[in-house]
């Protein structure tokens, strides 16, 4: 039996479509303000790389943290400070957004997003490897909302403190957890794809979590302009 492909041209048009889709939904959905921009051209001018979140995943998660009636939520990867933004916008005044970053460099410029979006009260930057830093937030959980987006090769470890963080209810947000689909192959070719991979894997069987996970398109170094993520979602339960 032959297979019948999409030919380049159709490749192409999908791609647009994808791209046309994307553009909408996020000029209704997810518009960015002078600070969420700023955030970027900030990163941009430090030399920080621009592996920030999509608008509307930094969307996603403040429609999730409103869910969770969030009040405290830890972030491990600040980058520049843009999700960290959307996630603080989705705290009440008197909540706290504390972000680990392992590069001070980065550090500095989250602080000026988070400034620049009048956040500063309600965020703190701690500089050090998250490895370092979870085990001193005991005294300061739980944590209403856990957002993973730093190395994948410390995923699995990062949702073991996760869990120990958290409270029946929290909900685990991890980025980067398909990797084009080098997630899924048997191994993963790399190291990256076998974090992705060991935190997927950790999660499904974990008793006290129910989880799901999302393909999500981002803007990617391919042909079409085009790479293929996916973000999970996992909700403490008892
Ligand atoms: N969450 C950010 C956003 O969407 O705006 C993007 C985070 S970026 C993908 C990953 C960040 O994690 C980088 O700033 C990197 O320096 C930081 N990072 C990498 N390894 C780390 C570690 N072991 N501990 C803490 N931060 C780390």
């Amino acid at each position: 039996m032959s297979l019948s492909l999409p030919g380049d041209e159709q490749l192409r048009k999908n791609a647009q479509m994808r791209a046309v889709i994307k553009r909408e939904l996020q000029t209704r959905f997810a518009p960015e303000d002078d600070a969420l921009r700023s955030s970027i051209t900030r990163a941009q001018a430090a030399g920080v790389p621009l592996i920030q979140i999509s608008p509307l995943q930094g969307k996603l998660l403040q429609v999730l943290a409103l869910t969770c009636g969030a009040r405290k939520i830890l972030e491990i990867g600040a980058l520049a400070g843009y999700s960290g933004t959307w996630l603080a916008r989705a705290l009440p005044a008197d909540g706290k957004l504390i972000s680990l970053e392992v590069s001070s460099k980065h550090a500095e410029v989250a602080r000026a997003t988070f400034a620049a979006a009048g956040v500063s009260e309600r965020t703190e930057v701690r500089v050090g490897s998250a490895l370092d830093l979870l085990p001193t937030l005991m005294p300061e959980a739980p944590f209403d909302l856990i957002f993973i987006d730093a190395d994948k090769k410390g995923y699995p470890q990062y949702l073991d403190w996760a869990v120990r963080l958290s409270r029946v209810g929290s909900l685990i947000v991890a980025d980067n957890v398909i990797r084009e689909g080098r997630a899924f192959q048997t191994p993963p070719p790399d190291e990256n794809a076998a974090g992705a991979a060991a935190y997927t894997a950790k999660l499904l069987e974990h008793p006290r979590l129910v989880s799901v996970a999302f393909p999500i398109v981002t803007d990617g170094l391919s042909e079409d302009g085009e790479a293929m993520d996916g973000i999970a979602i996992s909700v403490v339960r008892d």
